[in-house]
């Protein structure tokens, strides 16, 4: 793949036009030393652009004349989860947290899922735009984004296969979600879906992180051990009782540190090279005013998880082993 270099891209006057008065880096609590929940910055649910101050901005992307496969994706509602769930049988199937654990990820695997965790649902998750249901429970799930699609990112109308895998994979985990939910339905128990590109109610990468789907990468998107940065996501909230799982911390974090694949390949700039102060968490951020005006430009981006060295094929098991020898080492020199 050719190496993507870091440019003196600037936005252009239609975009700078359609700014709010506030940044998007505020809504987001860049710097914030407090807690504070979530907000919804971009894409709100049922396409609500008005209830956002960045509104006009979304808006401004989906006039950029789509290449009509890649329309055509995203408006293929049968291939999405349904709108309106199944009833919740009467009947309530009891089994022991450790089994339907089991069930839940089996039927998950068989049925599209590529990745698949618990967590305990966290308050904190949701964006405050959103009331916090009472369920105890969050299943994650990952569906795995194609190198081959993804290795030309950005998507451009000559080659627009970064934004049709794009649209594939947020339709695949969308109706994982809502398979998932039905069966957890049909076993008499609670359950809602939550799938992209929207926002949904809650933000699902902490909880995919909780979940032990992978690390959060310099680039602000998940790391898995696998399959590196080429997921999309999606969840179930749900009173079934199940088990959760832990974070896998396999050194990724570690990684990044010494790693500026991503933020030298990120055109506008927009990846910080250290951790930021965000909502009262140290963490990987992405700088959301620089990114947004070129992921707008393009009608999506994807060049920092593409060019992640973990997400090229071969690549995740080495540097797996890599940072597990390295720890080791560390723990050694520390012991003497
Ligand atoms: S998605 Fe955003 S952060 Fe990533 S490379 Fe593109 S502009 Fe940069
Ligand atoms: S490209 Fe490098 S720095 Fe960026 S997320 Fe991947 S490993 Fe981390």
């Amino acid at each position: 793949m050719a190496k993507k270099a870091r440019t003196n891209w600037q936005m252009s006057e239609e975009q700078r036009r359609l700014l709010p008065r506030i940044a998007g880096n505020t809504i987001n609590g860049l710097g914030e030393s407090e807690f504070r929940r979530p907000s919804i910055v971009y894409w709100p649910n049922d396409f609500a652009f008005d209830s956002i101050p960045h509104g006009e901005l979304c808006k401004f992307m989906l006039t950029r004349g789509a290449n009509p496969e890649v329309g055509k994706i995203y408006s293929d509602v049968k291939n999405r989860a349904p709108k309106i769930l199944d009833d919740i049988a009467q009947t309530r199937v009891e089994d022991t947290p450790e089994n339907w654990s089991a069930k839940v990820k089996e039927f998950a695997l068989t049925h599209e899922a590529d990745l698949v965790g618990i967590a305990a649902l966290d308050p904190a998750w949701f964006f405050d735009q959103h009331d916090i249901p009472n369920l105890p429970w969050i299943v994650v799930f990952g569906g795995r984004m194609r190198y081959e699609m993804m290795k030309n990112a950005p998507p451009t109308k000559e080659d627009p296969s970064t934004a049709i895998e794009v649209g594939l994979v947020y339709n695949q985990v969308d109706r994982i979600a809502g398979n998932v939910a039905n069966w957890i339905r049909s076993q008499g128990y609670y359950a809602e879906n939550q799938g992209g590109p929207s926002s949904g109610k809650m933000n699902l990468i902490p909880a995919a992180l909780q979940a032990g789907l992978g690390e959060l990468g310099k680039h602000g998107s998940i790391i898995n051990r696998k399959l590196g940065s080429l997921l999309r996501l999606s969840a179930v909230r749900t009173d079934m009782p199940l088990i959760p799982d832990h974070g896998d911390d396999f050194g990724a974090d570690d990684f990044c540190v010494n790693c500026r694949v991503c933020s030298d390949a990120c055109p506008p700039g927009a990846i910080f090279d250290t951790k930021q102060k965000v909502r009262g968490t140290e963490k990987w951020y992405v700088d959301f005013d620089k990114c947004v005006p070129y992921f707008n430009e393009y009608q999506g981006c994807a060049i920092c998880i593409a060019v992640c060295p973990w997400s090229r094929p071969g690549i995740a098991d080495n540097l797996v082993q890599k940072m597990a020898r390295r720890k080791e080492r560390q723990q050694n020199q520390n012991s003497t």
